[in-house]
C-alpha cells in the first residue's frame, strides 16, 4: 500500500517521512526539516553546513560532522603522532597537483579579497619581510651579483639610455660627484657645480661643433675627389 497523504486532527496535512527503498524512515534527512542532517556519530540532526561536503556520498555530505572529525583527526594524532603525519604528508604528495589547481580556482573566484589580503599583509609583515630579504641578500650574495649582472646584460640598451638621461640633464648630484673626485668629498659648492656644468656644457657643444664639421668636411672631400 502507498500512502499518499496523512492528515492530522484538524484536518491539516502532515508530512511524512523519506522512505528508504525498502519501506524503513531514512534517518539521514531529517523527515519534516530538509536543513537538518543526522550525524552517524553524535547520532542527532544538525545543520548542512555543519557537515563536510562528499562529492560522491548521499546528499554529498560526510556521514559525521565536521565537529566530530576534527576531534577523531585529533584523536589520532595523539595516539600515534608518526603514522598521522606520514599519512598527511602522503596524501599532500599525492594530491599536490589536485591541492594547487583547487588552491588556484579559489583564488581566481576570490580575487578581489585575494587582492586584499595581499595588501594587507604585505603593509603589515613589511619590516619582517624587508629583514628576511636582507638576510636572503647577504646569504646569497654571489646569487645576487650574477643575477645583477645578467639582468644588466639582459637590458642592456635600456640602462645605456638611462644614463645617457640623466648625464644630458647634468643633475647636481652626477656634476658633484664627478668633482669630488678631484676636490676630496664635502669641499664642492653650489656655485662650483654651477661652474662646472657650463664647462660641461660648453665642452659638449664644442665636441658638436667638432663631430659636425667632419662630417661636412668628409662630403667636400669625396666632392673633391671625384
Ligand atoms: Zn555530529
Amino acid at each position: 500500500m502507498y500512502i499518499h497523504a496523512l492528515f492530522d486532527g484538524e484536518g491539516q496535512p502532515v508530512q511524512l517521512p523519506t522512505l528508504t527503498p525498502y519501506g524503513g524512515i531514512m534517518k539521514r534527512q531529517h523527515p519534516t526539516d530538509p536543513n537538518l542532517f543526522w550525524c552517524s556519530k553524535h547520532k542527532e540532526y544538525h545543520a548542512r553546513d555543519d557537515f563536510s561536503p562528499r562529492k560522491n556520498r548521499p546528499f554529498g555530505i560526510s556521514y559525521a560532522c565536521k565537529k566530530w572529525q576534527a576531534a577523531n583527526k585529533k584523536r589520532k594524532y595523539h595516539e600515534d603522532p608518526r603514522k598521522e603525519l606520514a599519512i598527511a604528508k602522503r596524501y599532500r604528495e599525492k594530491n599536490k597537483l589536485v591541492m594547487l589547481g583547487r588552491t588556484k580556482e579559489w583564488r581566481n573566484k576570490n580575487k578581489e579579497y585575494c587582492r586584499q589580503y595581499n595588501v594587507e599583509y604585505r603593509k603589515e609583515n613589511k619590516d619582517k619581510r624587508d629583514e628576511l630579504t636582507a638576510k636572503w641578500r647577504k646569504d646569497n650574495q654571489s646569487h645576487v651579483l650574477e643575477y645583477s649582472k645578467q639582468y644588466f646584460l639582459g637590458h642592456k640598451d635600456h640602462y645605456r639610455e638611462l644614463n645617457q638621461a640623466v648625464n644630458a640633464a647634468l643633475p647636481d648630484r652626477i656634476v658633484r660627484s664627478n668633482l669630488e673626485r678631484f676636490m676630496g668629498k664635502g669641499n664642492v659648492t653650489p656655485e662650483m657645480i654651477e661652474m662646472a656644468r657650463q664647462r660641461i656644457i660648453m665642452k659638449r657643444t664644442l665636441k658638436q661643433l667638432k663631430e659636425w664639421r667632419k662630417e661636412h668636411e668628409s662630403d667636400r672631400d669625396v666632392i673633391s675627389g671625384e
